[in-house]
């Protein structure tokens, strides 16, 4: 029932969840087509990971020339990135001029959290209720809710009774942090932790990292923008991004490998593996060989090689050996970036401790103790400690429809086992309602945004198509979903990837299901399959007018 105070629900076209990236190129790209739409964001301003992520060093790791809009061609030309990878507050400038030169605002009510969307066949519409209660009704949902936006706090015990404060990387204080002076305590050593480290140890008196997985991190060679770099790459801007549609991580400008990294003879594989560590970045690392992602023999001395460069940086052989990652491939879990990460454990007020042998038993009011007892006194814990991954968003929506064959379905049963999607962008027995960057999709496993435009250009071509038919409703069919979900799983299984307890794996999360979530396939062979699928009708999609199903 609509609240008191809203007592008109609002009727769009589509209804957008999430105001980040995807949440704004939805806006535009869904108004370029006549429809009425409004995106609803938890936040208190528009730029998502970018907007919630302000933790010390928080940068991204695909260059900024690559990592930005491509929609709009003055756009690219005219935003200028002053280094080759950009900070978070840049990204979030770039993300609000954006909002303001395309006037996204209008459509953005910021401060709203959807909590339900249910999907009523009769109306064909979705009701969606945010947590004030109100209510919107929408012939379309587009959930644009990111894949690394529910911020995962581990369990910890006693975590209230810290005298200290604490802090998420995902929920960082806008008004930053100082630690000047403090005893620090970082948990987590992914990407976020890997960037904020050796930021938080040049402030704080003494910084304790608390490892459980050794991640692998590469040198980001960060620094200005080459000017004459950003002038050649912005004249080939169309083209460029047009290559990059041609790449499995829709990044262009990397020579395509040519052989197996067994095949070439070990001075020269590592005069290559070198040569990539000096330019830095992780595509071209991983980009070395044909083969480092399916083959483990050849992996193995790709992983060897950062194996050694760790050991030759880090001083102290003990902690040199807990960096050193060995329980995973390189490149199958997220690969970081760094910028003196490994060198800051030389420093005299940082140590490294293993919770891997050693577990964190609970958090006290001084610090926190380990299993084996062992006590550390804290004035402030981080926790880099990551996201309910590519689902954590869209289970925290009670998504459900109001009848269907077989009753009303509910998305979090429907993902019991793990997510079902066809082409990471519907779910069968949930008509109308599009994911963006899904699970089954390789969105994070790509430059994000280009993804994030493929899949809105590819929802609003088929809204577009509905209406010029005189149709209005699509979903997958069973059948379509369950074979995307076999194909995806087949591809997981001829790489590397589920050797990984990942994140792509929901192996971060205790009691999530254990199901690989991304597709490996290659943006390129994607993006092939959803334009062939459009092309053929709609291949594998039921496009009906619900008039004529209901009758
Ligand atoms: C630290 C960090 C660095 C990254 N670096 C890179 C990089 O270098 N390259 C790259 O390709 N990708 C990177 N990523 C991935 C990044 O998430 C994407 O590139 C991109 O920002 C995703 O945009 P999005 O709009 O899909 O999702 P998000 O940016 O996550 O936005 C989703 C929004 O939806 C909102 N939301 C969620 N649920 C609800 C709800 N129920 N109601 C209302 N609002 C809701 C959230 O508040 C959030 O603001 C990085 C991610 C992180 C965390």
């Amino acid at each position: 029932m609509p609240d008191a105070s809203h007592p008109t629900p609002r009727q769009l076209d589509v209804a957008i969840v999430g105001g980040g990236l995807a949440g704004l190129y939805a806006i535009h790209r869904l108004r370029s087509i006549g429809l009425k739409v409004r995106a609803y964001e938890a936040g208190s301003g528009v730029g998502g990971t970018w907007f919630w992520n302000r933790y010390p060093g928080a940068r991204c790791d695909v260059e900024s020339l690559e990592y930005s809009y491509s929609f709009d061609e003055q756009l690219q030309q005219d935003w200028k990135w002053p280094e080759r990878y950009g900070t978070q507050p840049e990204i979030l400038k770039y993300i609000n001029h954006v909002a303001d030169r395309f006037d996204l605002r209008r459509d953005v009510q910021l401060n709203t959290r959807i909590k339900s969307a249910l999907f009523d066949g009769k109306a064909n519409e979705w009701t969606l209720t945010t947590d004030s209660g109100e209510q919107v009704r929408a012939r379309y949902c587009v959930m644009a809710a990111g894949n690394l936006s529910t911020p995962r706090v581990p369990d910890f015990k006693r975590l209230k009774d810290f005298r200290g404060k604490w802090y998420h990387s995902g929920l960082w204080p806008h008004e930053g942090v100082d630690f000047s002076g403090l005893k620090v305590g970082v948990i987590g050593t992914g990407s976020s932790g890997v960037q904020m480290i050796p930021l938080i140890a040049e402030q704080a008196k003494h910084l304790t990292v608390f490892q459980r997985t050794a991640n692998f991190s590469l040198p980001a060679r960060n620094g200005p923008m080459e000017l004459e770099r950003e002038r050649t790459h912005k004249a080939e801007y169309p083209a460029r991004r047009r290559a990059a549609h041609d790449t499995p991580f829709a990044i262009a400008g990397y020579p395509k490998p040519t052989k197996s990294a067994l095949d070439a003879p070990d001075e020269e594989r590592n005069a290559a593996y070198e040569a990539k560590w000096q330019e830095g970045g992780s595509i071209s690392y991983l980009y070395a060989y044909t083969d480092l992602l399916v083959n483990k023999a050849s992996n193995d001395t790709a992983s060897e090689f950062v194996r050694n460069k760790i050991r030759s940086t880090v001083k102290d052989r003990q902690t040199a050996e807990l960096l050193a990652p060995k329980d995973h491939p390189i490149g199958t879990k997220r690969l970081c970036l760094d910028t003196n990460y490994y060198e800051t454990y030389n420093r005299p007020n940082v140590s490294l401790v293993d919770v891997r042998s050693d577990p964190i038993e609970h958090i006290t009011a001084a610090g926190l103790r380990l299993k084996s007892g062992a006590a550390f006194e804290l004035d402030a814990i981080v926790f880099a400690t990551g996201f309910d991954a590519m689902t954590g968003a869209l289970r925290e929506i009670d998504v459900r429809t109001s009848d269907g064959p077989n009753g009303g379905a509910v998305l979090r049963d429907h993902w019991e086992g793990g997510p079902l999607t066809y082409l990471g962008l519907m779910v069968a027995g949930f008509p109308n309602m599009f994911v963006v960057t899904g699970p089954g999709s390789p969105g994070v496993k790509t430059q994000m945004i280009a993804s994030i435009e493929q899949h809105v250009d590819w929802i609003a071509d088929a809204i577009d198509h509905l209406g010029k038919h005189q149709l209005d409703r699509i979903e997958p069919t069973p059948k379509a979903e369950s074979d995307w979900v076999h194909h995806v799983n087949q591809v997981a299984d001829s790489t590397l990837y589920p050797l990984a307890n990942s994140w792509y794996m929901g192996a971060n999360i205790p009691g999530k299901p254990r199901v690989f979530m991304p597709y490996v396939g290659g943006f390129d062979r994607y993006k092939k399959r959803c334009d062939e699928v459009a092309a053929h009708g709609y291949e594998g999609f039921s496009l009906t007018r619900h008039a004529i199903v209901d009758a």
